[in-house]
């Protein structure tokens, strides 16, 4: 469909849908979420044909997309995330009375979203972005990902369905195709009011730049990616040291490497253990039986940004294999601290199967490291019980660096739940303030307005004085489910 006719049928089908009850909200969510599965397995073979990712994956992949429609089913049915917020009218205040506010977030109006390639499933079509949007109200238009344009359909026929079947206007979710120029138009429309996309830097910052041009500048919520760094402190890599280079080459290999929070930095300190990690890592990442990549332009990419890496000052390569035009073949690189502090590029992430071990000689010289880091999706601490001090040292530096900080565990693998922040400062995401992953990312298509003085027949049912639902509401500042 072109462009400008998907943003004028999501601007007028946002006049209905903006102003549907919570509760049909949630059952078109959960319409979605049955309609994928309906499409069985015509669905993950094209997946895996498209992506070349395997049936099991998808499988959980497809489980985890359902989930993650029916959980926005429930926060959208629980309500309480419109953060109604009452302030009773004080009209014998002095010097002056107060009037009655009430305060609730209400959807932006239609938000483009541009899927990710690594996710055909769960970060695309019918993804987070998707249903995060349709649960706060919002209309969409979905930009396909050229890696997977048949499974995109598909995902497309079954939205489609579920809104025919819920009885609400079919502008409520558009699907376009098209190249660069297409996702460019889309973020130029006067209709749109905020971006969604998961990917490239380059992509990323360039419709993010776009955006901040038009005349009525809008949010643009980009997932970048990032590097995922791992401290492993002096104690804690002398405890199952074997054991924890095969947790970190296991969580380096998943999927390829073709996870965003993929860990690609590891840094270790200098100490008679540290040959041993590297060893075991080196055998691990040798030996692993490389899988074939999204596709061939990932594949490119890949080994041009490792080329490229390997090519720094001070930087070893321990595990290098032949380039292949499709399999994503494991790699594995060492350098000092004291080179990656001199060379901002080693920061840079390459998306796939490759880890830069990065080897520190005492404490100041990890923090400064930590210090130097740009923004992350995730950071890891792994340290010993003993080591608490240097724990709480690098805690303050990394919660200002991460939108997750993992303490046990590695970064892959990301829960879809109400706790979950998947985002971070700059380059990891466009915005710290939001996550793309779980019921917080709701927020990120909603915006705050108050009512003044409203008479109760004009306000929306979760601002009434009448709490029918038992709502959580904030009033005169305190939580409570009352009715007024
Ligand atoms: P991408 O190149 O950033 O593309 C993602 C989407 O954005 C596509 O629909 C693309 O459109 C669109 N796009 C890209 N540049 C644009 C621009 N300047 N203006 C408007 N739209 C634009 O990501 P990808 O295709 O998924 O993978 C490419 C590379 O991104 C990978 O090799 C990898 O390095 C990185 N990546 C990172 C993550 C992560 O989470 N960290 C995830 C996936 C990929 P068209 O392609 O249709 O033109």
């Amino acid at each position: 469909m072109p462009y400008n006719e998907a943003l004028t049928n999501a601007a007028q089908a946002f006049e209905t849908y903006k102003i549907t009850t919570p509760a049909q909200r949630a059952q078109l969510l959960r319409s979605i979420a049955e309609a994928i599965e309906a499409l069985g397995n015509e669905l993950l073979e094209t997946a895996s044909r498209e992506s070349n990712l395997p049936l099991t994956r998808l499988t959980g992949e497809r489980g985890r997309t359902c989930n993650q429609l029916r959980l926005f089913a429930d926060l959208v049915e629980e309500g309480s995330w419109v953060e109604a917020t009452i302030d009773t009218a004080l009209p014998d205040r002095q010097p002056l009375p107060r009037p009655d506010l009430r305060r609730m977030l209400v959807p932006l109006g239609p938000v483009v979203v541009f899927g990710a390639s690594n996710f055909p499933l769960a970060f695309s079509t019918a993804g987070g972005d998707t249903a995060s949007a349709l649960a706060a109200g919002c209309t969409v238009v979905y930009k396909e990902h050229p890696g997977h344009p048949q499974t995109s359909q598909l995902v497309h026929k079954a939205i489609a369905q579920a809104i025919r079947a819920n009885g609400l206007p079919e502008g409520v979710f558009q699907h376009v195709s098209g190249g660069v120029e297409a996702g460019q138009e889309l973020v130029k429309h006067l209709a749109t009011k905020a971006v969604a996309f998961t990917g490239s830097y380059k992509g990323g910052k360039a419709i993010f730049d776009l955006a901040m041009q038009r005349e009525v500048p809008i949010p643009v919520y980009a997932e970048m990616g990032s590097t995922n760094p791992v401290f492993i402190l002096p104690e804690r890599i002398k405890e199952n040291t074997e054991q924890l280079a095969r947790q970190a080459a296991a969580s380096v290999l998943l999927g390829a490497g073709q996870f965003c929070t993929c860990p690609g930095l590891f840094f270790i300190p200098e100490s008679e253990v540290t040959p041993h990690f590297i060893a075991a890592l080196e055998e691990e990442l040798t030996n692993a039986t490389p899988a074939n990549m999204l596709h061939d332009g990932i594949a490119g990419n890949y080994y041009k940004g490792l080329e490229k890496l390997l090519q720094a000052e001070g930087v070893q390569a321990l595990v290098h294999q032949e380039a292949d035009v499709l399999e994503g073949r494991a790699a594995l690189a060492s350098t000092s601290a004291a080179h990656w502090l001199q060379n901002p590029a080693l920061q840079e992430e390459v998306f796939g199967p490759f880890t830069l071990v990065v080897r520190y000689s005492n404490a100041a010289e990890l923090i400064s490291a930590a210090k130097a880091l740009q923004g992350q999706l995730t950071c890891t601490l792994w340290g010993s019980d003993q080591e608490h001090e240097l724990q709480q040292k690098l805690t303050d530096v990394l919660r200002d660096k991460c939108g997750r900080l993992l303490y046990s565990g590695v970064p892959t693998g990301v829960e879809v739940s109400h706790a979950m922040t998947h985002g971070g400062p700059f380059p990891a995401t466009t915005d710290s303030r939001s996550t793309s992953v779980g019921t917080y990312a709701i927020k990120r298509f909603a915006r705050p307005v108050t009512f003044q003085s409203a008479p109760q027949a004009l306000l929306p049912a979760e601002l009434r004085d009448e709490n029918r639902s038992g709502l959580w509401r904030t009033i005169n500042g305190k939580l409570s489910q009352a009715s007024l």
